[in-house]
């Protein structure tokens, strides 16, 4: 029956049939029933007219409608209402539909109900609907009122909030004698255990609530259902994925390991970074490959774990790789890796676009024959020309500058199986999201800095207050240290490509009167150099042979330059958060102080407002991502748009994470006892998995 078409409701017929097919996308029963309200009127009291201020929300009066009045000429014309309880008088507009509202009644009982607004310099409400008082609406019908989404196309049709609501009505008078095939999804030591309502009734309280109780918990059983099917899924397949890919089984710890944590290691590792490592190793035990995300604040020392779990597949006779997504960054991890592994036997080497002709050749050959235990580089290490003997563990570092495709190609490169993936992320995802969009992955956290970081102290300023910021920038180049001073890109179009260039190159030539050759230098790289060009400034930046860097966001990728100590944003309010948060990391890093100054124009939107302040207000990452999250909706942050987590109806991953988090626990319990489903207790979830498909699209992150 829930599959019957709505034209055979009551009230509805061929045309408003079409017409909810056409705007809504609704075509049956079961789509009708989920048109759930986007809001409720509480009819449950009645507000006094004394208390009206001109921003109240909605308010229900109850009184006597004193005259009706009729204002203007033509289009201009409106008719006015005085009304009165006995608190008060407030004015009733109505500029539309005046015909029929002049069928009151002046001197009767009114209930009415509407939003108060100011209107000619006085409190009144326009448009109030206005219902006579009679016994029925003063005592049974007091109710939460549904009002449902419509649209200009309904509203000529006379299918405003009232004719949904009576449409909908009608649908539960029609299925509520056979109540009992409207099925329950859920098995009943799920609703016991979470203390949720029965499916039918959760549908009836969240069309026509009779309390705020009643309404709460049929949100409650809602929302919870459509977070616990996600969840179902998700964990199923990533259980299926755990089982299902084989790969190397790396049970030895030995002399690589041994050797570099007790003579090279020259800090002791973080507790976080610790819990990490451990989960690492004993995802490479099992014999299943590792899918694993890290997430790891910049600076929170990824870089050390992720060489610690390659020295364990070499202590396992197998060789490891390491993708960095700039021929820089595969560069500097190169020497940084060579120094941890001094006096390892270890040969590391580098592979990028630049290394050609007999160099290559050879490179090739040692790989392919084993004398190369770690192999770093760029794109240029996926090509398939690069053969490996046994490569065992791959590190993609900076994950979202690399493709899906591209990553899955590392999966060939070995005849047996594939290697065990480790993925670094310095872009936090919060925790929600992590929980939503990635629910099938391992995902392990870095939360937690090495002691002594000191937070990057963040100012707000204005152009107005530029010497200041000179000053700062001259105080600290005396020190010996250097200046990062970043524009925003804009990468609409080449005709504003270039007007970002203008942005930074009239920077430059302010830059270049405050800051004067020779004591001065000044590196300058933007999106429209040389690749070469570009490659020769950075250098020349990184030797510590110019002082300042200028530079569109190109260096927001992991650029190491521990001596940089002012990160100088211009136009911060063009940055998104998750940016801001990218290019303040690049300071810092030398162990000294480090400051943030992010200048805006004097017009700020309260986004913006929000988002400098939140920069100023805290350096962790976490609460950076959850600040944007909040701000912008799950909707906007990278990687959520093809995860399916939006097709929510009611439930909010940021409103009601809790429940979120209750709904993936008990699809863990589930699981963990049943995880094809097949007891008799869950065949419902069974069922109802197998029915609705697939939504989500993160099955592999690589
Ligand atoms: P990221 O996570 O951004 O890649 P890195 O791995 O580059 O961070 O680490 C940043 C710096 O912190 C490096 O210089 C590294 O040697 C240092 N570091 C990492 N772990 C620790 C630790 N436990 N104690 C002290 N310093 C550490
Ligand atoms: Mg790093």
């Amino acid at each position: 029956m829930l599959n019957d078409s709505i034209s055979y409701l009551k009230g509805v017929g061929p045309a408003r049939a079409d017409l909810l097919k056409t705007e809504l996308g609704i075509f049956t029963y079961r789509q009708l029933i989920q048109h759930y309200p986007f809001r409720y009127v509480d009819k449950t009291r009645f507000h006094q007219i004394k208390d009206i201020v001109d921003d109240s929300e909605y308010v229900q009066l109850k009184g006597i409608l004193r005259r009706l009045d009729t204002f203007g000429e033509g289009r201009k014309k409106r008719l006015v209402g005085r009304f009165r309880d006995s608190t008060g008088v407030i004015e009733l507009v109505w500029f539309k539909g005046i015909n029929w509202v002049q069928n009151m009644a002046v001197g009767m009982e009114y209930i009415v109900y509407g939003k108060p607004s100011i209107f000619n310099d006085r409190i009144n409400i326009v448009h109030p609907e206005m219902d006579v008082v009679s016994p029925a609406n003063t005592t049974n019908a007091i109710t939460f009122d549904p009002v449902y989404s419509t649209t200009e196309k309904m509203l000529a049709r006379k299918l405003d909030a009232k004719g949904m609501k009576r449409i909908i009505q009608a649908l539960f008078k029609k299925i509520h004698p056979q109540r009992q095939l409207i099925p329950e999804t859920l098995p009943p030591y799920i609703l016991e255990e979470q203390d949720l309502i029965g499916r039918y009734t959760s549908l009836l309280g969240i069309h026509f609530p009779q309390n705020k109780a009643q309404l709460e918990a049929a949100k409650k059983r809602i929302k919870f259902e459509e977070f616990f099917f996600m969840q179902l899924r998700m964990l199923q397949t990533k259980y299926k994925n755990q089982t299902g890919v084989r790969s190397f089984i790396f049970n030895r710890i030995g002399d690589y390991f041994n050797g570099f944590y007790s003579n090279n290691l020259k800090f002791d590792l973080t507790g976080a970074q610790k819990r990490v490592l451990k989960e690492i190793r004993a995802d490479m035990a099992t014999g299943h490959q590792m899918n694993r995300l890290l997430q790891g604040d910049v600076g929170s020392g990824k870089t050390v774990v992720a060489f610690m779990s390659i020295l364990i597949a070499l202590d396992n006779g197998f060789q490891g790789a390491l993708l960095a997504p700039t021929e820089i960054l595969a560069q500097q991890h190169y020497v940084g890796l060579q120094e941890m592994a001094e006096g390892l036997d270890m040969n590391i080497a580098i592979l990028t676009g630049t290394v050609k002709g007999k160099r290559r050749r050879e490179l090739l050959a040692d790989l392919a024959a084993g004398k190369i235990d770690l192999l770093v580089g760029t794109h240029a290490l996926i090509e398939p020309t690069v053969i490996f003997k046994n490569l065992g563990l791959v590190v993609v570092d900076e994950q979202h500058r690399f493709g899906v495709v591209q990553r899955a190609k590392m999966w060939r490169k070995n005849d047996t199986h594939p290697p065990h993936i480790l993925v670094m992320t310095a872009t936090p995802i919060p925790r929600t999201l992590a929980m939503s969009a990635y629910g099938d992955l391992d995902v392990s956290v870095i939360d937690e800095m090495p002691p002594g970081r000191k937070p990057i102290n963040t100012f707000h300023k204005y152009e107005s207050q530029r010497l200041w910021v000179f000053g700062r920038m001259e105080e600290e180049i005396a020190k010996g240290h250097q200046v990062y001073v970043v524009y925003p890109l804009i990468e609409e179009s080449e005709y504003e490509g270039l007007a970002d260039v203008k942005d930074l190159m009239e920077g430059y030539a302010s830059m270049e009167r405050r800051f004067p050759k020779p004591q001065f230098q000044i590196s300058v790289v933007h999106g429209r150099q040389k690749p070469a060009d570009k490659e020769a400034e950075m250098q020349r930046f990184v030797r510590g042979e110019t002082q300042i860097m200028m530079a569109t966001t190109v260096i927001e990728v992991g650029v190491n330059v521990p001596n940089a100590s002012i990160m100088v944003i211009e136009n911060a309010e063009r940055f998104g958060l998750a940016q801001l948060h990218q290019l303040r990391g690049r300071v810092g890093r030398g162990g000294g102080d480090a400051y943030c100054i992010l200048m805006t124009g004097f017009k700020l939107s309260s986004d913006g407002r929000f988002r400098m302040q939140t920069m100023c207000d805290t350096t962790d990452g976490f609460k950076i991502s959850e600040a944007d999250l909040k701000l912008r909706g799950p909707g906007n942050i990278e990687g959520t748009q093809q995860s399916g987590i939006l097709n929510f109806k009611l439930a909010d991953i940021v409103q009601d994470v809790e429940l979120l988090q209750a709904a993936r626990n008990q699809a863990m319990l589930t699981l963990e006892e049943d995880p094809m489903l097949q007891q008799l207790k869950n065949q419902t979830l069974a069922r109802q998995i197998k029915q609705t498909k697939q939504t989500h699209g993160f099955g592999r992150i690589s």
